[in-house]
Protein backbone atom coordinates (compact mmCIF):
# COMPACT_ATOMS: atom_id res chain seq x y z
CA UNK A 1 0.00 0.00 0.00
CA UNK A 2 1.47 3.18 -1.13
CA UNK A 3 2.40 5.92 2.03
CA UNK A 4 3.44 9.21 2.11
CA UNK A 5 5.83 10.02 4.67
CA UNK A 6 7.07 13.47 5.69
CA UNK A 7 11.32 14.09 6.27
CA UNK A 8 12.05 16.70 8.38
CA UNK A 9 15.17 19.07 7.48
CA UNK A 10 16.60 22.09 8.49
CA UNK A 11 14.78 24.02 11.14
CA UNK A 12 11.19 23.79 9.85
CA UNK A 13 11.18 22.03 6.18
CA UNK A 14 9.11 18.83 5.44
CA UNK A 15 10.45 16.97 2.53
CA UNK A 16 7.54 14.51 1.40
CA UNK A 17 8.65 10.85 0.61
CA UNK A 18 6.30 8.55 -1.24
CA UNK A 19 6.32 5.33 -1.26
CA UNK A 20 5.52 2.85 -3.86
CA UNK A 21 4.53 -0.96 -3.01
CA UNK A 22 7.46 -2.17 -5.24
CA UNK A 23 10.50 -0.53 -3.04
CA UNK A 24 10.79 2.68 -5.06
CA UNK A 25 10.14 5.84 -3.54
CA UNK A 26 9.61 9.66 -5.25
CA UNK A 27 10.58 12.80 -3.17
CA UNK A 28 8.78 16.07 -2.99
CA UNK A 29 11.46 18.99 -2.53
CA UNK A 30 14.75 16.99 -1.32
CA UNK A 31 16.40 21.07 0.32
CA UNK A 32 18.45 18.29 2.16
CA UNK A 33 20.14 15.56 0.24
CA UNK A 34 21.23 13.82 3.31
CA UNK A 35 18.03 14.08 5.51
CA UNK A 36 16.61 11.98 2.40
CA UNK A 37 18.88 9.62 2.28
CA UNK A 38 18.74 8.64 6.00
CA UNK A 39 15.33 8.09 5.18
CA UNK A 40 15.59 5.89 2.14
CA UNK A 41 18.12 3.72 4.11
CA UNK A 42 15.50 3.41 7.23
CA UNK A 43 12.80 1.88 5.23
CA UNK A 44 15.09 0.09 2.69
CA UNK A 45 13.52 2.05 -0.44
CA UNK A 46 15.51 3.32 -3.62
CA UNK A 47 14.50 6.69 -4.73
CA UNK A 48 13.05 6.39 -8.83
CA UNK A 49 12.31 10.23 -9.29
CA UNK A 50 12.62 13.83 -7.78
CA UNK A 51 9.43 16.50 -7.73
CA UNK A 52 9.97 20.02 -7.54
CA UNK A 53 7.40 22.75 -6.78
CA UNK A 54 10.05 26.01 -6.76
CA UNK A 55 13.32 27.20 -7.11
CA UNK A 56 13.91 28.05 -3.26
CA UNK A 57 16.92 26.47 -2.17
CA UNK A 58 15.40 24.19 1.10
CA UNK A 59 13.67 22.75 -1.90
CA UNK A 60 15.82 21.64 -4.30
CA UNK A 61 19.58 22.05 -2.14
CA UNK A 62 19.70 17.82 -2.08
CA UNK A 63 18.69 17.46 -5.77
CA UNK A 64 22.40 17.23 -7.65
CA UNK A 65 23.51 14.57 -4.67
CA UNK A 66 20.53 12.32 -4.55
CA UNK A 67 20.23 12.53 -8.78
CA UNK A 68 23.94 11.34 -8.91
CA UNK A 69 23.30 8.76 -6.26
CA UNK A 70 20.23 7.17 -7.67
CA UNK A 71 20.61 8.18 -11.73
CA UNK A 72 16.69 9.34 -11.23
CA UNK A 73 14.84 11.80 -13.34
CA UNK A 74 13.79 15.26 -12.41
CA UNK A 75 10.75 16.90 -12.81
CA UNK A 76 9.90 20.50 -12.33
CA UNK A 77 8.84 24.08 -13.34
CA UNK A 78 9.98 26.14 -16.07
CA UNK A 79 12.85 27.98 -15.02
CA UNK A 80 16.31 28.00 -16.71
CA UNK A 81 17.56 28.82 -13.37
CA UNK A 82 17.03 25.13 -12.35
CA UNK A 83 19.33 23.14 -14.76
CA UNK A 84 18.95 19.76 -13.05
CA UNK A 85 15.20 19.38 -14.21
CA UNK A 86 15.20 16.47 -16.76
CA UNK A 87 11.02 17.37 -17.45
CA UNK A 88 9.82 20.29 -17.53
CA UNK A 89 6.21 20.92 -16.57
CA UNK A 90 3.41 23.38 -16.99
CA UNK A 91 -0.66 23.58 -16.50
CA UNK A 92 -2.42 20.67 -16.78
CA UNK A 93 0.42 17.89 -17.06
CA UNK A 94 0.45 14.86 -15.77
CA UNK A 95 3.35 13.07 -14.18
CA UNK A 96 3.05 9.60 -13.32
CA UNK A 97 5.18 9.24 -10.01
CA UNK A 98 5.27 5.61 -9.19
CA UNK A 99 1.69 4.32 -7.89
CA UNK A 100 0.92 8.52 -8.07
CA UNK A 101 -0.81 10.02 -10.96
CA UNK A 102 -0.07 13.87 -10.39
CA UNK A 103 -2.01 16.63 -12.18
CA UNK A 104 0.46 19.64 -12.60
CA UNK A 105 -1.62 22.94 -11.55
CA UNK A 106 0.60 26.62 -11.86
CA UNK A 107 0.21 28.33 -8.82
CA UNK A 108 2.99 31.62 -8.92
CA UNK A 109 2.50 34.47 -6.60
CA UNK A 110 5.56 32.78 -4.06
CA UNK A 111 7.74 32.45 -6.93
CA UNK A 112 6.95 32.94 -10.61
CA UNK A 113 7.98 29.38 -11.49
CA UNK A 114 5.95 27.81 -8.70
CA UNK A 115 3.67 24.66 -9.57
CA UNK A 116 1.57 22.11 -6.97
CA UNK A 117 0.88 18.58 -7.81
CA UNK A 118 -2.46 17.76 -7.07
CA UNK A 119 -3.60 13.49 -7.30
CA UNK A 120 -7.32 13.35 -7.70
CA UNK A 121 -7.95 9.74 -6.78
CA UNK A 122 -8.13 7.40 -5.06
CA UNK A 123 -8.20 10.10 -2.05
CA UNK A 124 -7.46 13.30 -2.92
CA UNK A 125 -4.05 15.01 -2.15
CA UNK A 126 -1.87 18.02 -2.68
CA UNK A 127 1.53 18.95 -2.71
CA UNK A 128 1.75 22.72 -2.45
CA UNK A 129 5.37 23.78 -1.69
CA UNK A 130 5.24 27.01 -0.24
CA UNK A 131 1.94 28.50 -1.61
CA UNK A 132 -1.13 27.40 0.72
CA UNK A 133 0.52 26.28 4.37
CA UNK A 134 -1.64 24.94 7.22
CA UNK A 135 -3.37 28.03 8.05
CA UNK A 136 -1.72 30.62 6.19
CA UNK A 137 0.22 30.87 3.15
CA UNK A 138 3.44 32.01 1.33
CA UNK A 139 5.06 34.83 1.46
CA UNK A 140 4.57 37.00 -2.40
CA UNK A 141 8.30 37.61 -3.22
CA UNK A 142 8.43 37.24 -7.08
CA UNK A 143 4.43 37.50 -7.90
CA UNK A 144 1.95 40.06 -6.87
CA UNK A 145 -0.97 39.90 -4.29
CA UNK A 146 -3.93 39.63 -7.40
CA UNK A 147 -1.68 36.59 -8.57
CA UNK A 148 -1.49 34.70 -5.20
CA UNK A 149 -4.88 35.15 -4.36
CA UNK A 150 -5.92 33.28 -7.89
CA UNK A 151 -2.92 30.83 -7.04
CA UNK A 152 -5.04 30.16 -3.50
CA UNK A 153 -8.28 30.57 -4.79
CA UNK A 154 -7.41 27.68 -7.34
CA UNK A 155 -5.89 25.48 -4.88
CA UNK A 156 -9.30 26.39 -2.39
CA UNK A 157 -11.15 25.15 -5.24
CA UNK A 158 -9.99 21.56 -4.68
CA UNK A 159 -12.79 18.72 -3.41
CA UNK A 160 -13.21 19.68 0.50
CA UNK A 161 -11.50 16.21 1.73
CA UNK A 162 -8.21 16.99 -0.17
CA UNK A 163 -5.19 16.38 1.93
CA UNK A 164 -2.90 19.28 1.96
CA UNK A 165 1.03 18.77 1.92
CA UNK A 166 2.81 22.07 2.65
CA UNK A 167 6.38 22.22 2.70
CA UNK A 168 6.68 23.81 6.10
CA UNK A 169 5.76 23.34 9.56
CA UNK A 170 4.46 26.98 9.80
CA UNK A 171 0.97 25.90 11.48
CA UNK A 172 1.26 27.53 15.26
CA UNK A 173 2.57 31.12 13.83
CA UNK A 174 0.56 31.25 11.08
CA UNK A 175 -2.61 29.84 13.64
CA UNK A 176 -1.37 32.94 16.04
CA UNK A 177 -1.74 35.59 12.90
CA UNK A 178 -5.06 34.22 12.11
CA UNK A 179 -6.77 34.21 15.37
CA UNK A 180 -6.16 38.13 15.37
CA UNK A 181 -7.24 38.06 11.86
CA UNK A 182 -10.45 36.57 12.84
CA UNK A 183 -11.03 36.43 16.72
CA UNK A 184 -14.56 34.84 16.28
CA UNK A 185 -13.92 31.98 14.50
CA UNK A 186 -14.71 29.21 17.01
CA UNK A 187 -13.57 26.67 14.38
CA UNK A 188 -10.37 28.35 13.94
CA UNK A 189 -10.18 28.32 17.94
CA UNK A 190 -10.59 24.86 18.34
CA UNK A 191 -7.92 24.10 15.31
CA UNK A 192 -5.67 26.61 17.34
CA UNK A 193 -5.95 23.89 20.86
CA UNK A 194 -5.93 20.70 18.30
CA UNK A 195 -2.42 22.13 16.63
CA UNK A 196 -1.11 23.34 19.67
CA UNK A 197 -1.53 20.20 21.46
CA UNK A 198 0.07 18.17 17.99
CA UNK A 199 3.50 20.22 18.96
CA UNK A 200 2.90 19.70 22.69
CA UNK A 201 3.78 15.78 21.93
CA UNK A 202 6.12 16.83 18.74
CA UNK A 203 3.91 15.85 16.20
CA UNK A 204 3.24 16.80 12.68
CA UNK A 205 0.35 19.46 12.19
CA UNK A 206 0.66 18.68 8.35
CA UNK A 207 -1.15 17.42 6.70
CA UNK A 208 -4.05 19.66 6.65
CA UNK A 209 -6.88 19.58 4.68
CA UNK A 210 -8.75 21.92 2.06
CA UNK A 211 -11.93 21.79 4.40
CA UNK A 212 -10.52 23.05 7.32
CA UNK A 213 -8.39 25.48 5.53
CA UNK A 214 -11.32 27.22 3.90
CA UNK A 215 -12.91 27.02 7.76
CA UNK A 216 -10.25 28.25 9.11
CA UNK A 217 -7.15 29.90 6.56
CA UNK A 218 -7.97 33.83 6.74
CA UNK A 219 -6.28 34.07 3.23
CA UNK A 220 -8.95 31.83 1.69
CA UNK A 221 -11.56 33.62 3.71
CA UNK A 222 -11.40 37.77 2.44
CA UNK A 223 -15.21 37.80 1.85
CA UNK A 224 -15.82 36.78 6.02
CA UNK A 225 -17.05 39.64 8.04
CA UNK A 226 -15.03 38.85 10.67
CA UNK A 227 -11.69 39.30 9.01
CA UNK A 228 -12.63 42.53 7.56
CA UNK A 229 -13.39 44.02 10.78
CA UNK A 230 -10.55 42.90 12.56
CA UNK A 231 -8.88 44.63 9.69
CA UNK A 232 -10.10 47.95 9.96
CA UNK A 233 -9.77 47.34 13.88
CA UNK A 234 -5.91 46.83 13.02
CA UNK A 235 -5.59 50.46 11.76
CA UNK A 236 -5.95 48.88 7.81
CA UNK A 237 -8.33 51.06 5.30
CA UNK A 238 -11.84 49.40 4.82
CA UNK A 239 -11.93 47.02 2.17
CA UNK A 240 -14.51 45.68 -0.36
CA UNK A 241 -13.09 43.29 -2.65
CA UNK A 242 -11.43 40.41 -1.66
CA UNK A 243 -7.94 40.93 -3.42
CA UNK A 244 -7.52 44.14 -1.65
CA UNK A 245 -8.46 42.71 1.25
CA UNK A 246 -6.39 39.42 0.92
CA UNK A 247 -3.53 42.19 -0.36
CA UNK A 248 -3.64 43.93 3.25
CA UNK A 249 -4.03 40.88 5.18
CA UNK A 250 -0.77 39.34 3.59
CA UNK A 251 1.20 42.98 4.75
CA UNK A 252 -0.18 42.96 8.47
CA UNK A 253 1.30 39.37 8.23
CA UNK A 254 4.70 40.22 7.04
CA UNK A 255 5.12 42.48 9.89
CA UNK A 256 3.46 40.74 12.48
ZN1 LIG B 1 9.99 29.02 -0.99
FE1 LIG C 1 10.44 26.97 1.61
Amino acid sequence: MAQIHAVPAFSDNYIWLLENADGTAFVVDPGDGDAVDDALADRNLRLAGILITHHHFDHVGGVEMLKEKYGCPVWGPHNPALPFIDHRLGEGDRVQAGDYSLDVIMVPGHTLDHIAYFRAAPEPLLFCGDTLFAGGCGRIFEGDAPMMYTSLSRLAALPAETAVYCAHEYTLANLAFANAAEPDNVALQQRTAEAQSLRDRGLATVPSNIALERATNPFLRPDSAGVRAALQAAGHEARDDDVAVFAALRSWKDNF
